[in-house]
């Protein structure tokens, strides 16, 4: 029997499969999760690793980009090394996890629309990117492959109320790789809220990645890695081995 639609008209009772699982992220101290809708993140958010990419930090604005909510890797388990490159990153980052949406969204209120902050890692195909910006081409499969997101749980934001001078690292197999401090970013998380919210709705559900602090470097299989940011519970993958 065919479902019926409900009153956006988008959502039925009954499919010709089963409809994907809906992609959700741990909250620190809750039974509850946070479930997932899009995946937005930002490039060339710290002015070092600006540099470090070739760039000009005082004329480069920041470039949004997005991943899709299923790269997300459920906590605990390793990422496989993906195919199609021989150069795969690390990039930790803040990650902005908001349960209210709208659009043209004022700075000044736009950390009323943040449930939580988390550390997130945004893995990329550095040698795919570094070709795609060659060509002119766009980032996606530089950055939105699978298994590209990991993120910590979700501290909610009255535990974690301003973030502004934490420290944010990253370490590989106990070496550190990357440190800098929230103060570093570009753009803050209200200012990014408010121009993200130009360019399209936000809505509950949305994540966003904030960029990453220099170095920025290779990851192989069978690596740890170690993030943290200073306040918010710690990260914790492994690139599977022999993949
Ligand atoms: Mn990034």
């Amino acid at each position: 029997m065919a479902g019926q639609p409900d009153e956006s008209g988008l959502m039925y009772t009954s499919y010709v499969f089963a409809p994907p699982p809906r992609i959700t992220v741990a909250v620190r101290d809750s039974a509850d999760r946070f479930p997932v809708r899009r995946i937005y993140c930002i490039g060339r958010n710290y002015a070092d690793h600006v540099r470090e990419m070739g760039g000009d930090p005082v004329r480069d604005p920041p470039i949004f980009f997005s991943k899709p909510a299923d790269a997300l890797v459920a906590e605990g388990s390793a990422v496989p090394y993906p195919p199609q490159t021989a150069d795969l990153h690390h990039e930790v980052e803040l990650v902005v996890a908001l349960h209210r949406g709208g659009a043209d969204i004022a700075a000044d209120q736009a950390l009323h629309h943040v449930f939580g902050y988390a550390v997130g890692n945004d893995l990329t195909r550095r040698d795919l990117q570094h070709a795609a910006r060659k060509s002119g081409q766009p980032w996606d499969m530089a950055k939105g492959f699978d298994a590209s997101a990991q993120m910590s749980r979700i501290t909610p934001a009255e535990r974690f109320p301003q973030p502004s001078a934490a420290s944010i690292w990253l370490a590989v197999n106990g070496e550190e790789r990357q440190r800098s401090t929230l103060d570093q970013m570009i753009w803050s998380v209200p200012d990014l809220i408010a121009t993200l919210s130009g360019l399209v709705t936000l809505s509950p559900g949305d994540l966003i990645f904030t960029g990453t602090p220099h170095g920025v470097g290779p990851l192989l299989p069978g690596d740890v890695v170690t993030a943290g940011i200073e306040g918010l519970d710690p990260l914790e993958f492994r690139i599977a081995p022999g993949s």
